[in-house]
């Protein structure tokens, strides 16, 4: 099969043609309709989170068809020991031998993978294989954030990308306002947020025209935290969605105290992807993508470093 490889990080990706993977017991194998390019992708790719194994076909939000013509979804959670604490307690997102898809198990830049069917997700019928692979990870872990958010009504998306621009529809229809911060100057952005039903969009460093109940932050810049903190009303939470964030620069503890607070969001449940994707069609959550064939991976992540595309990039094998 054609695939793509990380072979060392911090080097460009490579297409290459690999042996057909087999199917071992309780795997379907799948032949890739479209895999969505996420952050986590190119942080593998630029080494700003550690590789488990290399090389690696990265790539965790596949569209596949199995041998016998379903077609399902998979997504960054490939599996779990299901017998740790965290599995035990409804926390599978956490669990300390969990392997993920595109990192640990080889993913979905290739036109043949195979996945354990227990951690393959059903796809709701109206999304087409580009518009539905976003939803997979860029969706579901927002919507895990989101929930994080409680009933905040006035929520600030930090980033506004594939995550953002679903999660935006999601709040909106759930009648929360959105106030989407950019880079400076990036009015492109913003004028893609609010037309996706954001109450205003702005720059990261300008403070948001009234208080706000809650805070997301999908960008990995760490100074984007106390930015945030500054724009919450007490008792606000900033939550950070990413998989790898640089450092927090310190901050004053007044604009923590009033009981605010900052978390993270790791992985995902299954649970997390039922419910996103029974949610997604009644939004109904429309992604905006760019289009990619296989051997041009490596310009998906050079776009998406640079900011060259509104929503979410998708590989076509
Ligand atoms: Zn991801
Ligand atoms: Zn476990």
């Amino acid at each position: 099969m054609r695939a793509v490889i990380l072979e060392r990080q911090g080097e460009p990706v490579k297409p290459t043609t690999l042996p057909d993977p087999e199917p071992g017991p309780g795997q379907l194998r799948l032949k890739i309709r479209a895999c969505a390019v996420c952050r986590t992708d190119l942080h593998l790719r630029d080494h700003e989170i550690e590789a488990t194994k290399l090389p690696v076909v990265l790539g965790h939000q596949i569209v596949g068809i199995t041998d016998d013509g379903r077609r399902v979804g998979v997504p960054w959670l490939g599996w779990t020991d299901g017998t740790c604490r965290y599995c035990t307690s409804n926390r599978e997102n956490l669990c300390v031998n969990g392997k993920f898809t595109g990192r640990d198990i080889d993913g979905g830049f290739a036109e043949l993978t195979v996945a354990d069917e227990r951690y393959c997700l059903e796809l709701p019928d109206e999304l087409s294989d580009e518009q539905a692979a976003p939803l997979l990870c860029g969706g579901l872990i927002g919507y895990r954030a989101l929930r994080f958010t409680g009933d905040a009504t006035k929520i600030g998306l930090y980033g506004f990308g594939s995550a953002a621009h679903q999660i935006c529809q999601v709040a909106v229809h759930q009648g929360r306002e959105v106030f989407a911060f950019t880079r400076a100057g990036d009015e492109r952005t913003q004028e893609f947020a609010r037309s996706l039903g954001a109450t205003w969009a702005g720059s990261s460093t300008e403070p948001p025209p009234e208080q706000l109940d809650a805070a997301i932050i999908f960008a990995s810049a760490g100074e984007l935290v106390p930015q945030a903190l500054k724009t919450l009303a007490p008792g606000g939470t900033v939550v950070c969605a990413g998989i790898h964030m640089t450092d927090i620069p310190s901050f004053p503890y007044e604009i923590l105290w009033g009981e605010r607070s900052i978390r993270s969001v790791a992985n995902l449940t299954r649970e997390d992807g039922e419910e996103f994707l029974a949610i997604a069609p009644q939004v109904p959550v429309r992604t905006t993508t760019t289009t990619y064939p296989l051997d041009r991976v490596e310009q998906a992540l050079t776009d998406l470093r640079a900011g060259r595309f509104e929503g979410a990039a998708v590989v076509l094998p």
